[in-house]
């Protein structure tokens, strides 16, 4: 085995985006694969979600919407983020949905269509309280008569709109019915000004799973299609149902195993001291490959069975794990986190020994790890 890997099951990708699927009823499902499928890897990413039945596919920027292009997917695709001079045609050319927030942006996607010499696809984002990107309820009028009438001179076709939850982790933050409705509106605004999009949509996973009523004609799902809790301590009801497998595992071999006496301190600061003799495990990773400093004392990792806590701070390249009275074998295997089926650390035991998100520790996981994809459902065919 590699020093350390990530193992990235393209099975548990398809299953869970199959489950959501099926879960949202009748709204079409968009799997969002930016920053490299969350740390999973956008072509492997892609292929799965399309097998599992993902209608769209969604980015951040229109580069790695190209890129999507290159690993040869060809369905729709929507991209979000621009910035002044993007490179419209190039997206527009190959059939990229892209998102104007302003008047600016419109004006810069119609001489993107025309330098294309096509009509672009163009979804119109609506701030509806985020207050991040999207248009401000009070130039929402203006934009979508201005998109309506660049739809009529032919250079754009306007394809979707939409809006982005702020709260839908907190089912019952009051921002969520105040986002529903003010999304309710907009699309009466866009309809007045005559726009008939094919796809209206404000759900990312927790809502998609959350609140049905919000669900419109498509659902955006990140997080739950990698198999992980979008909204953690809201979803009893409906995260057991639906059997979500975390796709990505990480794992090492441990570099070095030795005994500790009574009262040797561990990694730089000294922050942790034995007061018992012990046994450490040198885990080769660190920061320096997407593994949090935060996670110093604090997180687990499994190894031989058992979960073992991290004794002081998580340096570049490694760290160092307690292991009790235990001693395995320098080479074991350490599995830092997974789906957690056996009882090892997941990447939501690690974000809350962090202090963070699920979606963080699996998007900055990575640096010089070997990340390989492996198909586990193909595997058993193969048994
Ligand atoms: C990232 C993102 C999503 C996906 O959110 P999850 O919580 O991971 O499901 C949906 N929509 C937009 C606009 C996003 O930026």
């Amino acid at each position: 085995m590699n020093r350390a890997e990530i193992v990235v099951d393209v099975a548990a990708i398809r299953h869970n985006v199959r489950r959501l699927r099926a879960a949202v009823g009748g709204a079409r499902m968009m799997t969002v694969v930016k920053s490299d499928g969350y740390g999973h890897g956008l072509g492997p990413v892609a292929r799965a979600a399309r097998a599992g039945g993902a209608d769209w596919l969604g980015v951040a920027t229109i580069d790695e919407a190209l890129a999507l292009r290159a690993t040869g997917d060809a369905g729709p695709v929507l991209c979000w983020l621009g910035v002044p001079g993007e490179e419209y045609a190039a997206a527009i050319e190959r059939d990229i949905d892209v998102t104007a927030y302003s008047l600016d942006e419109l004006a810069e996607v119609t001489k993107g269509a025309r330098a294309a010499g096509r009509q672009a696809r163009l979804q119109l984002k609506v701030d509806t309280g985020l207050s991040r990107g999207g248009a401000m309820q009070a130039d929402w009028t203006e934009l979508v008569r201005a998109a309506r009438a660049a739809e009529q001179d032919g250079d754009v076709a306007v394809t979707g709109i939409w809006s982005h939850f702020a709260c839908s982790d907190e089912p019952a933050h009051p921002a969520n019915d105040a986002q529903e409705a003010a999304f309710r509106s907009a699309l009466e605004i866009a309809h007045t000004a005559g726009l008939r999009p094919s796809v209206r949509h404000l759900s990312n996973s927790a809502a998609a799973l959350l609140r049905p009523s919000a669900r419109f004609d498509l659902v955006r799902c990140g997080i739950a299609s990698y198999g992980l809790d979008p909204a953690p301590g809201h979803t009893p009801a409906v995260l057991p149902g639906l059997g979500l497998i975390p796709a990505m595992t990480v794992r090492a071999a441990l570099a070095m195993v030795k005994r500790l006496p009574a009262g040797g301190s561990v990694s730089y600061g000294h922050t942790w001291t034995a007061d018992r003799p012990t046994t450490l495990g040198l885990v080769p990773a660190g920061y320096g490959d997407g593994i949090l400093r935060h996670a110093s004392g604090r997180a687990e990792v499994w190894v031989d069975g058992r979960r073992r806590p991290i004794r002081g701070r998580v340096c570049m390249d490694q760290f160092v794990v307690d292991l009790d009275s235990d001693l395995p074998a320098a080479g074991s295997r350490v599995v830092l986190f997974g789906a957690g089926a056996d009882g090892e650390p997941t990447a939501q035991d690690w974000a809350e020994a962090c202090g963070t998100i699920s979606y963080e520790i699996v998007t900055r996981v990575g640096g010089r790890m070997r990340r390989i994809h492996v198909d586990s459902e193909a595997e058993e065919h193969r048994a």
